[in-house]
């Protein structure tokens, strides 16, 4: 027999606390992919897709079929427009794909729209409806999921990649499809229990590589390694969503053994419920960081942690530029979305000096714009590719139009027409920048960006900048989450 498996996914992470929405322009500056598109984009990438199609094409017995692949940059809620667009997409894509045995599905587990606070299990519940409750779908999340209730019973496996940075998405893609292909051969039947906690951990505290999430993912493995259990996965959860599901949950899938999937989530669950305050971070403000600066070693990797864009913050916080211009570290590189001050630099020739107000103009919570007088050293067009295993996967990088240009206190700043996540060494690297002649890199990220520049820097601070990604979960307003949870309510 031939199993017919589809291919389908929406991928964003959608940050609630942001005034701007996530629009239809958006996911066609990102990946809009249909058929064989969305199999030439990811074939050899380390994202997860890539992993998924390299079991699915090279089994005798299985007809791939890659139906619809939807990812816009995280950013605001996706718009009622764009949610609608996206789930009429889905329905006629998917019944042209004529019928499956099979479904992959590659959410990215935070999603949430205008319309729907739960897209995720808004559009999983649709395609389970449509392919009724007898057809396999496994999926594979981010762990910076908020699971809801909807998602997890719409699949009927999910694996979460295992890393923050996420540098195992091919695996994880490889590991799910192996599972459905499992399931479809009659050889295993998962079930599954997940679990929410009592607990939404710091974004601070979400670096697998280091406590105390080291502690939590080996008591995974060791679940994870006992005979009956076919998947484990933490999900760590995404803070910056006012959703009743935010907060961090487990997986626990078991070949046909419903009480044994139960008591180990139980068991994760409990361990992450009484290690609680080890996942609430430490917060290191602005007037801290000169002291810090000056002993740290150089390359030093400032994270700006408020204006985090792979967390969905609009990339123009002026905070650490406005530090950096009034400071004297030595060299420092920055990256700013300012299409405005793009379009003045495009006027001028290389070599040409103006004085532009930079950044801060998205929103009012990202600083106000900073003078700055600089000299343009080059416009680019902002492409690049990234073929080794980063944060996110991808392949194909747009910044727009890019303006770099120096300061007269030796900073450069690379100013971008589109917001870009700092997840590849590339985006210096192609442009002619060498990253080791700088003294301090500021990545707006958190930990994604590690995987590109620690093999560059020889040191790191987490930054507690204000923002719409602020560290520090207690300064933003929820009216839907959960409750008890910490660290708002004290537990157990
Ligand atoms: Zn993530």
């Amino acid at each position: 027999m031939i199993f017919r498996i589809g291919i389908l996914g929406i991928y964003h992470e959608s940050n609630t606390f942001l005034q701007t929405a996530t629009e239809w322009e958006d996911f066609e500056k990102g990946h809009l992919l249909l058929g064989k598109e969305i199999v030439d984009e990811y074939r050899t990438a380390y994202h997860e897709i890539g992993g998924v199609v390299e079991v699915l094409s090279n089994q005798a017995d299985v007809d791939m079929i890659p139906i619809f692949y939807a990812e816009a940059t995280p950013g605001g809620k996706i718009s009622s427009l764009a949610s609608g667009k996206l789930l009429g997409n889905l329905k006629e894509l998917l019944a042209k794909a004529g019928p499956l045995d099979g479904l992959m599905v590659l959410p990215h587990g935070a999603a949430v729209s205008e319309d729907y606070p739960d897209f995720d299990g808004k559009w999983l519940r649709m395609v389970r409806e449509l392919l009724g409750e007898d057809i396999p779908i496994v999926g594979t999340l981010d762990p910076h999921c908020n699971l809801s209730e909807e998602m997890a019973a719409s699949a009927n496996a999910w694996i979460a990649y295992k890393t923050n940075p996420h540098i195992d998405q091919r695996k994880t893609g490889r590991d799910a499809a192996l599972l459905l292909l499992g399931m479809l051969r009659g050889e295993i039947r998962p079930v599954m229990t997940a679990l929410q906690t009592q607990v939404a951990i710091s974004i601070e505290m979400q670096h697998t590589a280091s406590e105390p999430c080291l502690g939590l993912y080996r008591l995974a493995d060791e679940v994870a390694a006992l005979p009956s259990v076919l998947s484990v996965s933490v999900l760590l959860g995404f803070p910056y969503a006012d959703v009743a599901e935010m907060g961090s949950s487990f997986i626990v899938v078991t070949d046909h053994n419903p009480s044994e999937a139960a008591r180990l989530a139980g068991r994760l669950k409990s361990y992450l419920e009484t290690y609680h305050h080890l996942f609430s971070g430490k917060k290191i403000g602005l007037p801290e960081l000169p002291a810090l600066i000056e002993k740290a070693e150089k390359p030093l990797l400032l994270l700006d942690m408020g204006d985090n864009v792979g967390g969905g913050s609009p990339g123009d916080s002026t905070f650490l530029l406005a530090f950096l211009e009034e400071s004297d570290f030595g060299r420092g590189f920055m990256c700013i979305y300012d299409p405005n001050v793009v379009d003045q630099f495009s006027r001028v020739r290389v070599g040409d000096s103006l004085t532009v107000e930079i950044g801060g103009k998205t929103d009012r919570l990202h600083g106000s714009s900073v003078a700055v007088t600089a000299e343009l050293g080059a416009m680019v067009d902002g492409k690049f590719f990234e073929f080794e295993p980063r944060h996110g996967g991808q392949v194909s990088f747009d910044m727009g139009l890019t303006a770099i240009v120096q300061t007269t206190q030796n900073n450069t700043l690379m100013l971008t027409s589109r917001r870009i996540v700092p997840f590849s060494l590339q985006q210096l690297l192609a442009f002619g920048l060498d990253p080791n002649s700088y003294q301090v890199i500021v990545a707006k990220g958190v930990h994604a960006p590690l995987a590109a520049y620690m093999s560059v820097c020889k040191d790191l601070i987490r930054v507690n900048t204000p923002g719409a990604t602020t560290a520090d979960m207690s300064s933003l307003r929820y009216s839907n989450r959960r409750k008890p949870l910490f660290p708002f309510e004290q537990i157990g």
